[in-house]
């Protein structure tokens, strides 16, 4: 035998978003009305439907903020850099500087 539960909390996507014909329909509205397991299963699928857009709009939000967060990354890095360069070569200017001095004593 069939569960009627299970046919039923697997057509509930479609009788949400109402596309069931209308016999299957009028099956699935008659369980849940007599069966709360599927209604709750029916009212969580709503909710988290409702969560998931909520939840994708954040994805969307934090890979915003991710990006900018890339760009300063990638800002330090070159800033780095030019401070290495520029730390580089002051230590090869001292130290031919100290090279020259050193000679001339
Ligand atoms: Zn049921």
């Amino acid at each position: 035998m069939m569960n009627k539960c299970d046919i039923v909390q697997d057509l509930l996507p479609l009788h949400i978003d109402g596309i069931l014909r209308e016999s299957t329909e009028r099956f699935v509205k008659d369980h849940l009305m007599n069966c709360n397991a599927c209604s709750n299963a029916r009212i969580e699928l709503l909710n988290s439907s409702g969560n998931w857009e909520r939840h994708s709009e954040r994805i969307h939000e934090i890979s915003a903020q991710q990006e900018g967060e890339k760009a300063f990354i990638e800002d330090v890095k070159r800033w780095r850099q030019r401070v290495a360069l520029a730390f580089i070569s002051i230590v090869i200017v001292l130290s031919a500087l100290s090279w020259f001095a050193g000679k001339s004593f």
